[in-house]
């Protein structure tokens, strides 16, 4: 039987490959002028840097991870994001020597063991960013501005951005106090994962998708109650700025984060037209992460957005641009000499960067024709025995259908000068 691909993998064919070059490029021109920098980090890393960086209480690091042991005998894991590795460089590169707040982007594959269903993958593609060093709602608001910025150049329409804080671990204890005792009674209703929940990250509760759980869970304290007077003014300030950068937003109370180092800002967009997989980016803000994974205490704030939702998203909005064509002409040359001095030409007009094809399976001039035609090739080249001894070309203009002739010593020149032109 011929071999798959594994499973909740995709294999991205040309044409499908334009559209995320098309996105790619939308990013990476959004990130330079917002002044962000690229990083590339290792495709596995030390099994203990997730353990710690995204957390040992978590799905990703539970269930989800792909773990093995090298050949010499360490554990490695293919990584499930981005924000862990950026913070062990930042750390071991000593990026914190360097002008601050360094602002940094990557996009690239993740690997996560999860049940594959549409939006859902085991290798899925993130774009994200982080900013290190700066803790002023200032940086919050540009993160958050970014993604507003980005989606708004890719024409993406009814998108919703949804914020909250989470406060900070101080106030975080009295909000986890006052859940505990408002769930106490309820729990033997949770679902059996929020039962776990309840002592090791009641907050995660919150964020339950089960609908049994939401209900009992409407009226449940917010982290809007407790949030101490810095998170509280931290919080006031981004949202002011939010709306300084005309950024639409909602403020959702139930949006959390479980974790200790997550603090402050949380936020999260969702588009629902594409499925139960709506959230399309999740970022916050994580003071205590450099510190967890070893590093000096240092503020940190970032996003990951999906790469294949967002394509999803920017399809059923008819949001993609047109495939440009591939080819600017075609050359059709009929008898080995012809074919020659084709290849000779063919070769002069790609050193010129015109993008110029040939016939590869010595096919007829009807079959030849019609592959110029599927290539969406403007111009046809044609040179055959009778053209070759008559010193000419024909060049035939494949969207009306007229043909010139010129001659072959002055065809480059044309050729150069209608590609110039645009024509
Ligand atoms: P997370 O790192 O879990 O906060 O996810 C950030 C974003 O990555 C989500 O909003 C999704 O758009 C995307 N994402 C996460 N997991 C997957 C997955 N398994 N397949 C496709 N996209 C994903």
């Amino acid at each position: 039987m011929a071999i798959q691909r594994p499973k909740g993998t995709q294999d991205l064919l040309p044409g499908t490959v334009e559209q995320w070059q098309y996105l790619e490029d939308t990013i990476r021109n959004v990130c330079r002028e917002f002044g962000y920098e690229e990083i590339r980090t290792p495709m596995f890393e030390a099994t203990e840097l997730f353990q710690r960086g995204v957390g040992q209480t978590t799905d990703i690091v539970k269930k989800e991870m792909y773990t093995f042991l090298d050949k010499g005998d360490r554990s490695m894991t293919l990584r499930p994001e981005m924000t862990a590795s950026v913070c062990r460089a930042y750390v071991e590169d000593k990026l914190y020597g360097q002008p601050q707040p360094v602002k940094l982007y990557y996009v690239g594959p993740m690997f996560r063991y999860e049940r594959p269903q549409s939006g859902r993958y085991r290798q899925f593609h993130q774009f994200g960013v982080e900013v290190l060093g700066a803790d002023q709602p200032l940086v919050d608001a540009e993160v958050i501005s970014l993604v507003w910025n980005l989606y708004k150049r890719l024409g993406l329409v009814g998108l919703e951005v949804h914020v909250n804080s989470v406060g900070c671990p101080t106030c975080r204890a009295e909000h986890r106090k006052r859940l505990q005792e408002f769930l106490d009674e309820r729990q033997s209703e949770l679902c059996s994962d929020c039962q776990e929940r309840f002592e090791r990250n009641p907050l995660r509760i919150l964020d339950c998708k089960n609908p049994s759980c939401q209900t009992l869970t409407a009226g449940a304290p917010t982290t809007k109650d407790t949030l101490c007077e810095e998170c509280s003014t931290h919080f006031e300030g981004v949202l002011a700025l939010l709306g300084a950068a005309g950024v639409v937003y909602r403020v959702n109370p139930r949006l959390v984060r479980g974790l200790d180092y997550y603090t402050k800002t949380a936020f999260e967009v969702m588009v629902e037209e594409i499925g139960a997989q709506s959230a399309i980016c999740g970022g916050g803000r994580y003071d205590g992460l450099v510190e967890e994974i070893g590093g000096s205490p240092t503020p940190g704030i970032g996003f990951a957005m999906g790469i294949e939702r967002v394509l999803a998203a920017l399809q059923v909005q008819n949001k993609l641009p047109e495939q440009k064509p591939k080819l600017f002409a075609m050359f059709i040359a009929l008898g080995e000499k012809a074919q020659n001095k084709a290849f000779s030409l063919l070769c002069e007009l790609r050193d010129q960067g015109i993008p110029v094809g040939m016939d590869l399976l010595g096919r007829s001039l009807k079959a030849q024709l019609k592959a110029a035609d599927r290539q969406n090739a403007r111009f046809a080249l044609i040179l055959g025995e009778a053209e070759l001894e008559k010193n000419v070309l024909l060049i035939r203009d494949l969207t009306i259908g007229e043909q010139t002739e010129v001659s072959l010593d002055k065809s480059l020149q044309e050729i150069n000068k209608k590609y110039q032109r645009g024509v």
